[in-house]
């Protein structure tokens, strides 16, 4: 996308900064005037991988951006706790309850936090974000508007550096997103959680964060299945909220290619049907069940 054509968001994204957080956008850290809450800001939870955060250059394996080259940051902490989630590092932690599909296995334990958590200022993140000849952001998680001012300030960075960069975000559509936030990001990727997550419905159904989502026109909704049976909840979701067919992904549950596999005839046959989009996991075929890639 052409810098003129995004002129627009610039400007606004430029004079919402200025006067709001920081007295000048040229060394704002030094210049800040609301040091006790910018100390706060500027340290974020980044899931640790390999020692390191887990910040990666690979592609978009699901949804809209399908295939689309793209450096994920994938941040830490969730306010649910879905019973199949691959990125349990980043919420199962010591003491807590939540049960998970993997407890099963005499190997599993629940994560310790401190091991499972990189704190990086977005100076730092940034560093590491354009290292990477590539301008398609991915906001994950975790539930990544957990920490939505930390991600402001990266953001910030990040388009004053290149005006280019397109941020999506992957997000479980329970957190309404704060203003300032909204006006950095171009696709909200949400996807609400069925009754096969186990969570609570209290807990994974936030009406008006959905409704929220639901008339922002960034927003696409990818729906996790898991049997066909699941499918009356979706319609149910579509119906609530009159979400158009056009902004509908439906997608496997599942973490190995025959997961996948198994499941994509009848997503298939439902997306013919009724208009949807079908969406798989494409990295999981390409690395499988891997982190960082
Ligand atoms: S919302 Fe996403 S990150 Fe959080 S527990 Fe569910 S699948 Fe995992």
């Amino acid at each position: 996308m052409g810098k003129g054509k995004r002129g627009g968001k610039r400007e606004a994204r430029g004079e919402r900064w200025e006067g709001n957080f920081y007295g000048n956008s040229e060394n704002h850290k030094n210049q800040c005037y609301l040091r006790p809450l910018f100390s706060y800001i500027c340290s974020m939870k980044i899931a640790k991988l390999n020692d390191g955060p887990e910040i990666f250059y690979t592609i978009q394996g699901e949804g809209k951006n399908m295939g689309r080259p793209s450096i994920f940051v994938r941040s830490s902490l969730c306010n649910l706790h879905c019973i199949w989630c691959d990125t349990d590092y980043t919420w199962n932690w010591e003491g807590t309850r939540f049960a998970h599909v993997k407890d099963a296995d005499p190997a599993y334990q629940k994560f310790r936090m401190e091991e499972q958590i990189v704190e990086m200022t977005e100076e730092e993140i940034a560093a590491e974000v354009l290292k990477y000849p590539c301008k398609n952001l991915v906001l994950t998680g975790g539930e990544p508007l957990m920490q939505q001012l930390e991600w402001m300030a990266l953001m910030k960075i990040l388009w004053e550096s290149d005006n280019d960069y397109f941020f999506e975000v992957e997000t479980n559509g329970t957190i309404k997103p704060i203003p300032l936030f909204n006006m950095y990001i171009d696709q909200y990727n949400v996807s609400p959680k069925l009754a096969n997550s186990h969570n609570k419905e209290s807990l994974r159904l936030k009406p008006e964060a959905l409704a929220y989502f639901a008339e922002s026109p960034k927003s696409i909704f990818k729906f996790v299945l898991n049997k066909e049976e699941d499918f009356t909840e979706v319609q149910a979701l579509i119906h609530t909220y009159q979400l158009a067919p056009n902004r509908i992904y439906l997608m496997p549950e599942g973490t190995s290619p025959a997961d996948l596999t198994t499941k994509q005839q009848w997503l298939v046959e439902l997306c013919k049907q009724y208009g949807f989009n079908y969406t798989d996991r494409l990295h999981v075929h390409i690395y499988g069940a891997k982190r960082g890639v």
